[in-house]
Order: structure tokens, then sequence, then C-alpha cells
């Protein structure tokens, strides 16, 4: 039966009992062989964990960066390397208006006065679009990353966007992810070694100080945690 003809809840449902325990191989084998061409694989282009694993077991999804105009430079040459070793497409996703003309529109910094919107109309709106044409999507979502995220599906139906959202990598420990880091030689964003465990855009995004966990230097003294495109 094609992704077409599936109701994409059932396929959630059945996916909880099919899974349980499996690794991110098995889930994005299984991702690869129930969605085909109608699976979107998401990076931030933090490290290439993800991506080197899709590149291995869904070589034909496409990859998603959503280029906001904001990011560090680091972060988009990590892009540009990912996209000379892998071995399918790389996307850039771009919002609707360039910076100039959001600061035109809205006025300059709009991520000082209202990053909500500066994030609905640089990330959700443009990964909305970009999703139309797949039933599926991909997300390196991880338990460990923050305490809101500690219960984060492996495979979940994404509601809002009518697609499936699968986070292959939810159960990984951070030392799972340095462990496959370092045995497969994968890229890794070099923010994350001057202490930036995670990374968005540079105007919304600080180094974390001891203690704090990895999204802590995210929009860091707001109650914002998310962009609100997951
Ligand atoms: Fe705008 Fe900051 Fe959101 Fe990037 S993270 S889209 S700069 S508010």
């Amino acid at each position: 039966m094609t992704a077409e003809l599936l109701d994409l809840t059932e396929v959630v449902d059945r996916a909880a009992h099919e899974l349980e325990g499996a690794g991110a191989m098995d889930v994005l084998r299984w991702a690869g062989g129930v969605f085909g061409s109608r699976l979107a694989i998401a990076s931030s282009m933090q490290d290439g964990v993800l991506t080197h694993l899709a590149g291995r077991v869904v070589p034909d999804a496409d990859v998603l960066f959503l280029d906001t105009g904001y990011h560090f430079v680091e972060t988009l040459v990590m892009r540009d390397a990912v996209a000379a070793s892998h071995p399918g497409r790389v996307l850039s996703i771009t919002p609707v208006q360039s910076v100039a003309e959001q600061d035109a529109a809205y006025g300059p910094r709009l991520y000082e006065r209202d990053p909500d919107l500066c994030c609905r109309l640089r990330k959700r709106a443009p990964l909305d679009e970009a999703l139309r044409p797949y039933d599926a999507w991909v997300t390196g979502l991880r338990h460990a990353e923050s305490p809101d995220r500690s219960d984060v599906p492996v495979v979940s139906y994404d509601a809002a966007r009518g697609k499936v959202r699968i986070a292959p990598l939810a159960r990984w420990r951070d030392v799972d992810v340095a462990d496959y880091l370092q045995r497969h030689d994968v890229l890794v964003n070099p923010l994350v070694s001057a202490g930036y465990p995670s990374i968005g855009c540079a105007p919304c995004t600080r180094a974390v100080r001891p203690g704090e966990h990895a999204r802590a230097g995210r929009w860091a003294g707001l109650s914002k945690t998310g962009c609100g495109i997951h």
C-alpha cells in the first residue's frame, strides 16, 4: 500500500507496536519503507548524525535546512559540507521575505521585539510550506536535550500539518551522539565545541554556562523555549 492510501494516524498507532525498542536505523528503515520519497529529513546542521544515518538508510530522502537568514556562518559552512557528502538532495528552505524585506515591513530586529512572530515568519511558515509534498518528516529531537523534550515520541502524528513526525534519535543520550560522531567520523558544527550545544539563529543563541542544560542558550532570558516548528 502506498503512503497516499494510508491513514497516517493508523500508521502512527501501528508504529508504536512495530517499533517498540527499535534503534534509530531500524526506525529510519521503517520510515523509508512506509513513506518512500514522501519522507523528508529536517536538519539544523548542528551535527551530521541524523543526515549521516539517513544517508546510510534512506539516501534518497530530501534533507531540509531552514535558512532563516540569521544563521551563524559556521552553520552555513556545515550545511554546505553536508550537502557535498550527502547522497541525496539537501534543500535550503528560505522565508518569503528576506531579512531586509522583513525589516522594512516590521522594523529591524523583530527577534528582539516579537521573537514568536519572527520564528513564525522565518521558520514555522517556511517549514509548513516545504513539507507539503511529504507525508512524514524526520527530526533530530532528543529527550536529553531539555526537560520539555523528555517525552517526545519516536513516531507521532503532527496534527497541525497532517504529517507523521519521526524522531529516531529521541532516546539517544549525549554519549550516544558522541560515540556515533567518533565511530563514523561525522561532521560537527564547530560551535558545539565552543560552548554551543544547541545552535539556532545567531541573535537568539548564546553559549551555555556550566551546569545549564543544552538548550539554555536559546532565547536566553525569555520564557520562549522553542521556535514552534515541532
Ligand atoms: Fe527570528 Fe530568533 Fe526565531 Fe531565528 S530564532 S527566526 S532570529 S526569533
